[in-house]
């Protein structure tokens, strides 16, 4: 069984024994398999070793180029996103801080009764910061960072999305503490699709539950944190997974004022008065952070197309040539940037929280 490498190569595989000889990573470098692969998947695969310069077993299977595409493109190794940058969300923010970062920096102190949930659910409306929170865990808890999502291992990885399971488990396992988020992880693990599902969907959804059952008893200090704005399509293997479930829900008035002095005040242009952030916030009741954030690009165009408007030429424009961004901006923003949550599905959100959600 021969398979193709990055750049359509072939690959011998990987052999599973780890008592063969030829497993080690400088008896496999130096022999044919130097030449099959590309200089970056031996890169990938080196830093992968370890001391004694072998593969770990959990990789050793495993065909480089999926060990490479998980390296290089699931592993985010700088997620640069601090709790300080995400608005609002205290009680999220509390409840992952006890559940999730105390227990990664301290394992030593959370095991026994204290063992943490491995599996955490963020639900709600899109655009509420879910990703931003998986990423700020991450930085916070010192972690290594992967991002995936669901509907890729379904679409994009026909056929293989098992093998890419594997593959992000094996190397997260190599990079503890690692956080695994899985976004719109109700793609992979629905229940909709018991009858007719597709086999190798099937196949996928089982495999990843199992890589999720083999951390969870273990030692590991791999948290999995699966996004979600269906969280009603997840089926009861899935929910009996993700032990903590939270609601991420839209910003409050507070949240929408600091996501715009946030923004503005990162490129000089705040000047608004406290009156006029208030109308603000009340004309974007139902908005999300992520429609906050287009509201304010939007309005800081306004300046710019003014000034433009009076006839100065977008190559000689000067900074100084602008006015700051003002209440009028944002109202003419508004015309153009709408909530994208309807409140039907709020309500849709709230009755799964009562039902399945972790209350505290
Ligand atoms: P989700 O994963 O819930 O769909 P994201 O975390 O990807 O949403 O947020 C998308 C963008 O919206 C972020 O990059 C950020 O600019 C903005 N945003 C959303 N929620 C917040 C928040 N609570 N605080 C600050 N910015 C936010």
């Amino acid at each position: 069984l021969y398979s193709r490498g990055v750049r359509g190569s072939f690959i011998p595989p990987i052999r599973s024994n780890a008592a063969n000889s030829g497993n080690t990573m400088s008896s496999r470098m130096s022999g044919k398999c130097e030449d099959a692969l590309e200089d970056s998947t031996k890169k990938c695969l080196e830093i992968l070793c370890g001391p004694d310069g072998e593969l770990p077993e959990k990789l050793r299977n495993l065909e480089p180029r999926l060990i490479e595409h998980v390296s290089n493109e699931i592993m985010d190794r700088d997620p640069n996103v601090r709790w300080d940058d995400i608005a609002g969300l205290e009680h999220a923010k509390k409840c992952v801080t006890e559940m999730v970062i105390w227990p990664l920096l301290r394992p030593d102190i959370f095991h026994g009764c204290r063992s943490p949930g491995r599996g955490l659910l963020l639900f709600g409306p899109p655009g509420t910061g879910k990703t931003m929170i998986g990423k700020a865990i991450a930085g916070e808890a010192k972690a290594t960072f992967f991002y995936i999502s669901a509907s890729s291992l379904t679409s994009k990885w026909i056929g293989e999305g098992e093998k890419l399971v594997r593959a992000l488990f094996g190397v997260a396992s190599c990079r503890q503490p690692a956080v695994i988020f899985v976004d719109e992880i109700d793609s992979l693990l629905s229940q909709r699709k018991s009858d007719g599902e597709h086999e190798s969907s099937r196949r996928l959804k089982t495999q990843f539950l199992i890589e999720m059952e083999g951390f969870d008893c273990g030692n590991e200090q791999i948290l999995l944190i699966g996004a979600t704005n269906r969280p009603q399509e997840l089926d009861e293997a899935a929910r009996r997974r993700l032990t903590k479930r939270l609601y991420i829900p839209l910003p409050s008035s507070d949240a929408r004022a600091w996501i715009v002095r946030n923004l503005l005040k990162k490129d000089g242009l705040f000047k608004l008065s406290e009156e006029e952030i208030g109308s603000i916030c009340r004309l974007t009741e139902g908005y999300s952070g992520s429609d906050m954030k287009n509201l304010v690009k939007d309005a800081s165009m306004g300046p710019l197309r003014e000034a433009l408007q009076q006839g100065i030429e977008i190559t000689e424009l000067k900074k100084e040539d602008m006015r700051p961004v003002t209440l009028q901006d944002f109202e003419n923003a508004l015309q153009e940037v709408r909530p994208s949550v309807s409140v039907n599905e709020l309500g849709t959100y709230e009755e799964w929280n009562k039902q399945f959600g972790s209350l505290s």
